[in-house]
Formats: structure tokens, C-alpha cells, sequence
């Protein structure tokens, strides 16, 4: 892996996406237009804008440098990563139809799925993307979307984006990338050919851990008039100072993921050969079943690593109560180090059957690497395994 994953033109498109100045005051930083409706001329005539919840000069603002910095032709913004997944299979699916998911979706996207789409009589299989058999035996012109997320959430596996775009191809179903966990940065879903991309931007877009959203982007304008026209008249927009707020963040994206990306190749570096850890879940490591995926499609790995402690369950708790910097929290993507133990929080609402499949057990902890310097994160948790 290169030392600086991050393409130089992602450093100056991060500052700029989006940005330009304010027409009425020349105002650097485009303003929070804080207002729900716009005075009008005359009955139907005005500036092109005429209630927020269809359009707002901030949004606008924020989607143009959504939509740049995926390299997308379109981008919207929605209230949440979740409201942005209920607009895109409000607009794909209908009753009768399927669409295969990986097994490891994150646990709010399949209870969304399971709770509120299977009811309209929307088949859902959630399958293992990386087993061939599995998916051809699921494939079927019934299914009109595929969904993946990659890596995925909490043992980082990796889904060969290019191979899911061919199964997507010979049914004509959309094929739909959850790129949250690599972000804008590191990975182009579009570019291989994917239909949407999506993402929290509760998590590295925003980078603070002080905004929740979501966003959408597509290079078909098909798409891209389907779902916004389900943004407004489904309404799961985001707040104007909300969308100040993830547009300022923008700004700092590229040198976020850089720094993120180091101190997660460091972390997973020093677990890889720590006393009391026995396994290591990271997409940059050699002996990581999909690696060589990993380095096709992504150019770097973002902050994620997950681990088991070699013992038990009270082990884990002491190695916990030893940590100074990170900081026992749901989330992640915010430049503050985050640690969390997916069987009893993130992923506690998945039956515990499909846990165990997944190999969520008692001693798997899983890192959000936030961008403090590498040494502080390495040295805190090699004091931590020292119970
Ligand atoms: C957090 C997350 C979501 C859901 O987003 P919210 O902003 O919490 O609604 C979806 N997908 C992934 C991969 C996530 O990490």
C-alpha cells in the first residue's frame, strides 16, 4: 500500500465541491438559508425556489459537492443514511419483486428492509456475496435490486464490486453501493458501474459525530428525477444548517480519510502481532480473504479494524475499562477514535443465529481509528491489552 492512498485531486476537489461565491453579498462560504418559504413576484413566478422541503439554496449547495466529490453527475441529501435508503427502494421496487442483500447489511438497513418493505410483499434474500452458488441460486428476473455494502460492517469483508455488476447486468436489476465505511475517497462504485451509491453521512462525509444524513448519487438522470422526486414528496430532507454543516466538512474529507486511513494500517499493524489478540479483521492486511479485492477496487481503508481478545467476555471488560482515547461509542467515520463491542450494541438486534454466522461473538470489539496521531491510538491500546 502506498503511503499517501489518496489521489492529489481529491485534496483540492474536497475544499471546492460545491463552493462557489454567494451571488447577493459575494460570501465565501455559501449561507444557511434557515427558511422554509420564499417570497414570490407574482403567483408562480420566483427566484427557483418556492418551499424547502422541494429545494433550498443550501441544499442545492451541499448535493453539487456531494455529487463531485463521488465523481457523480447528481447528488441528493436526505434527513438520514436510512431515510436515503427508504427513498431509493420507495422508487425501485414493487410488490412482488426481490432483491438480494449481503447477509452482514448494516443491522438498521435489514430491519428497515424486513420491518417495512417485506409487508408490501418485497422478497428479501440476505446472502453471502461472496459465495457464487448462493447467489445464482437466489439470481431471477423477479429480482430488480441488487444492494451491497463494502466493506462491510463489522468484519470488513470485502464485495467485488465488478462481479456484482455482471449478476446485477443478467437479470437487469440496479445495483445498488452502500459505500459508507470507504467513502467518497477511497472507492468509485459509479465509475465500475453501479446505479447508486449511498451513504451516511453521518459518518466520514460528516466526520464529527455532530450530524446525522444521508445521501444518494447516480449518474442517470432517470434516477436521479425518480428519487428526488421521492425527497420531495416523501419529504426526508435535511435541515439547512445541517447541510451547512456537512458541506463545511467537506471540505476537510480528503486530508480526514488520509490521516484515518494511516492510523488504521498502524492499528491493524501493531494487533496483527499484539499478545491476547487472535484474530484480525482489516482489508489492508495480507491474509485478509478478499485482499486482493481490496487493493483492485479501493485505494485506501478508511479507519475501520475489527479484533477478537484472546479470552473471555470479563477479559474484554477489563481491557475496556483500560482504554484512555478510545471511547466506548455506537458509530463511526468522526475524527475522534471510537471503540465498540457489536454484540451488545451496534449489532445486538441481529438474531443471535445469524450473529454467530457471521462470527459476532463476545470478544469481537470493532475500531472506528479516528485521526489522532498513529502512536497515541497504538501506545493506548497496547497499555489496554496489558490487563
Ligand atoms: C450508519 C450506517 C447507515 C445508516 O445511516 P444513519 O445515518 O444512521 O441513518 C447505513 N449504512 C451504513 C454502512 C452505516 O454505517
Amino acid at each position: 500500500m502506498s503511503s499517501t492512498p489518496v489521489e492529489a485531486k481529491y485534496y483540492t476537489k474536497s475544499v471546492h465541491a460545491g463552493m462557489s461565491p454567494d451571488p447577493v453579498a459575494g460570501a465565501v462560504t455559501p449561507p444557511i438559508y434557515q427558511t422554509s418559504t420564499y417570497a414570490q413576484q407574482s403567483p408562480g413566478v420566483h427566484k427557483g425556489w418556492d418551499y424547502t422541503r422541494a429545494g433550498n439554496p443550501t441544499r442545492d449547495a451541499l448535493e453539487i459537492g456531494l455529487a463531485e466529490i463521488e465523481g457523480a453527475r447528481y447528488g441528493l441529501s436526505f434527513s438520514s443514511g436510512l431515510a436515503a435508503e427508504q427513498a431509493v427502494m420507495q422508487v425501485l421496487l414493487a410488490p412482488g419483486d426481490e432483491v438480494l442483500v449481503c447477509d452482514d447489511v448494516y443491522g438498521g438497513t435489514g430491519r428497515l428492509f424486513r420491518n417495512y418493505f417485506e409487508k408490501y410483499g418485497i422478497k428479501f434474500h440476505f446472502i453471502d456475496m461472496n459465495d457464487d452458488e448462493e447467489i445464482s441460486a437466489k439470481l431471477s428476473s423477479k429480482v430488480k435490486v441488487i444492494w451491497v455494502e463494502t466493506p462491510t460492517n463489522p468484519t470488513l469483508k470485502v464485495i467485488d464490486i465488478e462481479k456484482m455488476l455482471s449478476y446485477a447486468k443478467k437479470v437487469q436489476a440496479k445495483l445498488v453501493v452502500d459505500n459508507t465505511f470507504a467513502s467518497p475517497v477511497f472507492q468509485h462504485p459509479l465509475s465500475i458501474g453501479a446505479d447508486l451509491v449511498l451513504h451516511s453521512s453521518t459518518k466520514y462525509i460528516g466526520g464529527h459525530s455532530d450530524v446525522i444524513g444521508g445521501a444518494v448519487m447516480t449518474n442517470s438522470q432517470e434516477l436521479y428525477d425518480l428519487v428526488k422526486r421521492s425527497q420531495f414528496e416523501a419529504g426526508s430532507i435535511p435541515s439547512p444548517m445541517e447541510c451547512f454543516l456537512l458541506h463545511r466538512s467537506l471540505k476537510t474529507l480528503a486530508v480526514r480519510m488520509n490521516q484515518h486511513h494511516q492510523n488504521s494500517v498502524a492499528v491493524a499493524e501493531f494487533l496483527s502481532s499484539a499478545p491476547k489478540v487472535s484474530k484480525v479483521y482489516f482489508p489492508g492486511l495480507d491474509h485478509h480473504p478478499n485482499h486482493d479485492v481490496a487493493l483492485r477496487q479501493m485505494s485506501g481503508f478508511s479507519g475501520m479494524v475489527s479484533f477478537d481478545i484472546d479470552g473471555s467476555y470479563e477479559d474484554v471488560l477489563k481491557f475496556l475499562s483500560r482504554l484512555e482515547v478510545f471511547l466506548l461509542a455506537e458509530s463511526l467515520g468522526g475524527v475522534e477514535s471510537l471503540i465498540n463491542h457489536p454484540e451488545r450494541m451496534t449489532h445486538a438486534s441481529v438474531p443471535e443465529a445469524l450473529r454467530k454466522q457471521l462470527g459476532i461473538g463476545p470478544t469481537l470489539l470493532r475500531l472506528s481509528c479516528g485521526i489522532e496521531a498513529s502512536s497515541d491510538l497504538v501506545d493506548d491500546l497496547k497499555h489496554a491489552l496489558d490487563f
